[in-house]
């Protein structure tokens, strides 16, 4: 399958030698399930390829997934050596997730990999999801350790998701709680562009709506993807990436008005502070929630209570 993709991850044949087929991929096989282990080292999925089809021993497998691709070594209509159990060796395909012991996040995005290439090969044979089976079921062996570990179930769903085209995107792999916010930011996509709004926090969830590049938007809480990346929530609307924001000072504007004889006094604290300042003329609106007023009996002198309402506010 050289060249293709698998939504959107590159597939890349790495065959077996001549000289080592008779050992790594010895008989023919129908394909009936496929076994899933994990590499157990921090190794790349073409070092993992590179290893396997030179080394003479008789470990070997079908393909091997990373974070960033999938290695196809030997083809699905000949055996390998993978589970430690002579019916499913003969029988079934092995596939192994790179970088168990490495980075977390490259991990989920490996695993994520794996779950669409076994939702592809499902579909290709027309199997269930039931033809899913770990090492340790074959053998006993603890593998796929750090599956395992992150929940087996958990990465059936990421195969049930792929396979049902369902876009219903799991925030638990990492398990990051939204984070509570109540700030303002401005999109920024480049002009002319805009920012899809998603369902979910993740790039793969349905778009429900999208904002004009420069729009201001009212940030409730902060999510994390599968890949543990930030995405801003929208209150009722969805999520945006958060890679395509930036920051907007939205402290509110002062405008300093004044009163008869207050006028030297004021211009002196609006030209410090680089806020506006004007007479009070009695048009004022209630949209003028943040205007500072210079005067008040309750200082001792003008200066006082204008050097106080600015203060408040910057
Ligand atoms: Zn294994």
């Amino acid at each position: 399958m050289n060249g293709l993709r698998v939504r959107g991850v590159p597939i890349y044949d790495f065959p077996v030698p001549s000289w080592n087929k008779g050992k790594k991929q010895t008989y023919a096989m129908t394909p009936k399930k496929i076994v899933v282990h994990n590499t157990y080292n921090k190794a790349t999925a073409k070092a993992e390829s590179s290893y396997m089809v030179g080394n003479s021993n008789w470990t070997s497998f079908h393909s091997v997934v990373d974070d960033i691709a999938i290695y196809e070594n030997v083809p699905f209509n000949r055996n390998t050596w993978h589970c430690g159990a002579t019916y499913g060796n003969r029988n079934y395909i092995g596939i192994e997730i790179a970088k168990s012991t490495g980075n977390a996040l490259e991990f989920a995005k490996a695993e994520r990999n794996a779950a669409k290439y076994v939702a592809a090969t499902l579909k290709k044979y027309g199997w269930g999801i039931d033809r899913v089976e770990t090492h340790q079921k074959q053998s006993g062996k603890y593998c796929p350790h750090k599956t395992l570990d992150l929940g087996w179930q958990r990465f059936l769903n990421m195969i049930n998701e792929e396979l049902n085209g369902q876009k219903t995107i799991i925030n638990n792999i990492l398990n990051k709680p939204e984070v509570k916010a109540n700030y303002s930011v401005q999109v920024s996509v480049g002009k002319g562009e805009t920012l899809n709004v998603r369902s979910q926090p993740s790039a793969n969830a349905k778009v429900v709506n999208a904002y004009n590049d420069g729009s201001i938007i009212y940030v409730e809480a902060v999510a994390r993807d599968e890949y543990n990346n930030a995405w801003y929530k929208i209150p009722k609307i969805g999520y945006v990436s958060a890679a395509y924001c930036k920051g907007i000072d939205n402290r509110p504007k002062i405008v300093l008005y004044y009163g008869d004889g207050d006028k030297p006094i004021a211009e002196l604290i609006a030209s410090k502070h680089k806020v506006k300042c004007y007479r009070d003329d009695g048009t004022r609106t209630k949209k003028d929630y943040n205007i500072m007023y210079v005067g008040g009996k309750q200082y001792k002198d003008r200066f006082e209570s204008a050097k106080v309402a600015v203060n408040a506010y910057l």
